[in-house]
């Protein structure tokens, strides 16, 4: 049966009244299995107009309630994640454990909101001035939206809407429409913990819904994550009316090994970081950048395993790779593949081939390693997203951190060494946002804060941990002083020295 999936707002699920539709597939099929509503302006107004409502109220809750609501949140996420993981499964196609592992990096954030009263507490100088004290409050922005990808349906709006709701804002989630069933999942579950309607909302949707909340006068702060065409644009339409925007996007993350290497950890962590969720995480490895003496053992050791990796449904516990997300997605990382060898790239797994006996309309691939890759390729330059894996070779040390640097992309980077100076020197002057050592996929923990440079992103904020609070509020600074009456008069002079 084909369901239909509307969106949540006011507390409520409701149907989709703008007529249009879009088609939810299961990838490990090529089944439609639900059609997503995709709102109108109007419903967007709707939902802006009761979170504008919701808010005010919600922002006077004390922090502490605030936080109570994350931690009945927590609870109902650690019980229900199987029907979460097996949902996201289905509709995105990485593998149930891989599901699991994206639910708990998204309930590390919702734990960092349970402690909202103490991130958001203030600062107090006494006496700034004879019988003056000041302090400052970081107070919420109001109506914020975030605009998520396919590729983590659940992690990201908790990266979001854990930190804009526990910072006493409302916000509205437009999930991806190729995975919508996890995220509406998801946004129960607030409501369940305790969330008062209209503060964690989801409406589903495409660039009508997109540019309605950019240009909406009520928003005042968009979030985004997705490629980099769409951040670029959603920067640059969100600021050009006059709201906060941080828009974190794509990436080509390069892993640097030194011939110091240990090869088999080394070659654990590529298989992982290069073809875990089929490629489709923006922190996937998809460069190898091989110095010195290092590729010729590096691919003796790599290809065999890239070529018996086991893909096959998400569902399956056997399989360590899943489909991609769509057939149109396959179809374009296939197309890469095939202009890699025009380019004179060396093809040593060639995984365009793959059928899968009873899946033969899921949008599944084996993955592909080429070596002999260089830098004016298109299989080096853009982000291909899915099951690849290009080896470079480097001459030298200094050669390799050129190429991380010079690459139009910075969100990860990661070197596999036993030397400490390397390390040290690559970690200091790479231009890349999260960096790597002996860690292929260096993505901060809910304490630090994610985000990339360059083309990877767009604002100047990371996006959660304290770089999260203080994207969802704004500073206010307050001097006073309570004078008796025994002082007085007026002063025409701005006061240099107190
Ligand atoms: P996408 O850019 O196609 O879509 C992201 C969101 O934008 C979706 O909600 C989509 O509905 C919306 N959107 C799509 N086209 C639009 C348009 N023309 N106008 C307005 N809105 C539009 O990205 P995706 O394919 O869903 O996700 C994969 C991308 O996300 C990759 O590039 C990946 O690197 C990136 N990503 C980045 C991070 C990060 O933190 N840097 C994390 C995850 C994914």
């Amino acid at each position: 049966m084909v369901a239909q999936i509307g969106h949540f707002i006011d507390g409520k699920k409701v149907a989709g009244t703008s007529g249009r539709t879009g088609e939810v597939t299961n990838p490990a099929t090529g089944e439609i299995t639900a059609h997503v509503a995709l709102a109108s302006v109007a419903e967007i107004d709707t939902a802006v107009r009761i979170a504008k409502a919701a808010q005010t109220g919600w922002a006077a809750t004390p922090p502490l309630r605030r936080q109570r609501v994350m931690f009945r949140l927590k609870e109902l996420i650690e019980k229900r994640i199987d029907d979460i993981a097996r949902a996201l499964t289905l509709e995105h196609g990485k593998t149930f454990e891989d599901a699991k592992g994206e639910i708990g990096r998204g309930l590390e954030v919702v734990e960092f909101a349970c402690g909202i009263a103490h991130h958001m507490r203030g600062d107090f100088t006494e006496q700034v001035a004879s019988d003056m004290d000041s302090w400052s409050v970081r107070q919420p922005l109001g109506v914020v939206a975030g605009i998520t990808p396919f590729n983590f349906p659940i992690m990201i709006p908790c990266w979001m809407g854990a930190m804009a709701v526990a910072t006493g804002n409302a916000f509205i989630l437009k999930p991806s429409e190729k995975d919508p069933s996890a995220p509406a999942i998801l946004t129960e579950l607030f409501a369940e913990a305790g969330m008062p309607a209209g503060i964690f909302q989801m409406v589903n949707g495409d660039k009508v819904a997109v540019d309605s909340l950019l240009a909406h006068p009520d928003v005042a702060a968009i979030s985004f994550v997705g490629s980099t065409p769409i951040g670029r644009y959603v920067y640059h339409t969100g600021t050009a009316h006059d709201k906060r925007v941080q828009a974190l996007c794509g990436a080509k993350n390069h892993m640097v090994i030194m011939p110091d290497a240990d090869l088999d950890q080394t070659v654990d962590a590529l298989m992982g970081a290069g073809y875990g969720a089929a490629g489709e995480r923006c922190m996937a490895i998809s460069v190898a950048v091989a110095v010195g003496d290092v590729g010729d053992r590096l691919i003796a050791k790599l290809a065999p395993r890239v070529a018996s990796l086991k893909v096959g449904p998400g569902l399956d516990p056997t399989s360590e790779m899943g489909p991609l997300v769509t057939r149109q997605h396959r179809d374009k990382v296939m197309g890469y593949v095939d202009q890699g060898v025009k380019d004179g790239a060396k093809l040593v797994v060639d995984g365009r081939g793959l059928k899968l006996q009873g899946y033969e309309n899921g949008n599944f691939m084996g993955g592909c390693l080429f070596d002999n890759v260089t830098t004016d390729m298109s299989i080096y330059k853009d982000e291909i997203f899915g099951p690849v894996l290009s080896v470079v070779r480097a001459k030298s040390f200094d050669q390799a951190i050129a190429m991380v640097n010079d690459h139009a992309y910075g969100n990860g980077t990661a070197i596999f060494t036993r030397d400490g100076d390397s390390a040290r020197t690559f970690a200091a002057n790479c231009k890349i946002g999260m960096v790597g050592i002996n860690v292929p996929i260096p993505v901060p923990v809910a304490y630090h804060s994610f985000g990339g440079w360059k083309s990877s992103v767009f604002g100047d904020h990371g996006i959660y941990g304290m770089e999260g609070v203080r994207f969802y509020t704004k500073l206010k600074t307050i001097t006073a002083r309570w004078p008796t009456g025994i002082r007085g008069g007026a002063e025409f002079n701005f006061s240099g020295r107190n």
